[in-house]
């Protein structure tokens, strides 16, 4: 079992390949990195990606859990509708993983924040007893952040893409579920390899008056809870509308119970006056969309149609619902 190079030097060997925009004035290497001025309010958020509890290193390749650790933040700024623009990265390593497993999680991490318009201007490594992955992200709001606590009763409630499959990707991973073929590919593939809806994001954020939105990272159930809780509202939820991948149900076939509270969908719920069709919705966002229900009045969810979910989905104290 042997640690990577030492700190300073695998700092240097990680940031020596990072680019930089225009407006980092100083990036990785100094006390602190120096961003430009912003033109807009910013956006700050932070999330962690822990060893034993969130993955084991063998579920994915190194590129994949660095490009993930990103992705799982640009998902929060997605919700907010925001553009994400620098980030800073804490390393927790244990021994036992090669300088080219960083190399490479570095490598993929990079290529993310690439793909995403994001800077890395500075991080940390600290020794752990388990790998984890610790990004501060920051991005900025043109006009006014979609929230939480914007949905009134009527409006009605979409999700974008498909729910529950990631969730289903991490039990097969971990031994919990069985599924074989093209459907295993899928659901593990779709935990691997989430995407953050930025494009969607920003898109409904323009739309007027702004949206309430969450990102759906604990499971929709949980997650549209925090979302009626800050509105002060309920939701009445049909569960034939939940939209389910094909491979989702060929595994579970209408069993909606890792739809309703799997977690890490990386997925955007948002609320809109009533009247907005979800194909034309799935046009403007550029994602497939699926109106699931309606805000009412009161306090809490209700699904019709199917059982809703005994407790809520992924608590970070507690492991998966
Ligand atoms: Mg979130």
């Amino acid at each position: 079992m042997s640690y990577p190079p030492g700190e300073f030097a695998l700092i240097a060997r990680l940031t020596a390949r990072l680019s930089q925009s225009r407006r980092v004035v100083l990036g990785p290497g100094d006390d602190c990195a120096v961003v430009a001025a912003p033109r807009a309010p910013q956006l700050v958020t932070i999330d962690s990606m822990v060893e034993g509890v969130h993955f084991e290193v063998g579920w994915a390749s190194p590129e994949e859990i660095g490009a993930r650790a990103l992705t799982v933040n640009l998902s929060d700024i997605a919700a907010m509708g925001g553009l994400p623009t620098v980030c800073v990265v804490n390393l927790a390593i244990r021994a036992g993983l090669s300088a080219r497993f960083f190399d490479r999680l570095y490598a993929g991490l990079g290529a993310a924040a690439r793909a995403a318009g994001v800077d890395i201007v500075g991080g940390n490594v600290t020794r752990g007893t388990a790998l984890a992955i610790t990004i501060a992200q920051m991005g900025e709001v043109r006009g006014a952040p979609m929230r939480r606590d914007a949905a009134w009763p009527g409006d009605e409630i979409f999700v974008t893409g498909t729910l529950g499959d990631a969730a289903m990707g991490w039990r097969v991973l971990a031994g919990k579920l069985r599924a074989r073929g093209a459907a295993r590919k899928f659901v593990i593939d779709r935990w691997r390899n989430p995407i953050a809806r930025l494009a969607a994001g920003q898109r409904l954020a323009r739309i007027r008056p702004v949206p309430a939105a969450i990102d759906i990272s604990d499971g929709l159930w949980q997650d549209l809870g925090h979302l009626l809780e800050r509105s002060a509202v309920g939701a009445r939820i049909e569960a034939p509308a939940l939209p389910l991948s094909a491979a989702y149900r060929q595994i579970a076939g209408d069993d909606a119970t890792l739809a309703l509270s799997g977690g890490e969908d990386y997925e955007l719920l948002f609320c809109l006056r009533p009247g907005a069709s979800a194909r034309a919705l799935s046009r403007r966002l550029g994602v497939a969309v699926a109106r699931i229900g309606v805000i009412t009045r009161g306090a809490g969810a209700h699904l019709i149609g199917g059982a809703a979910p005994r407790h809520g989905g992924w608590d970070q104290l507690r492991g998966p619902g």
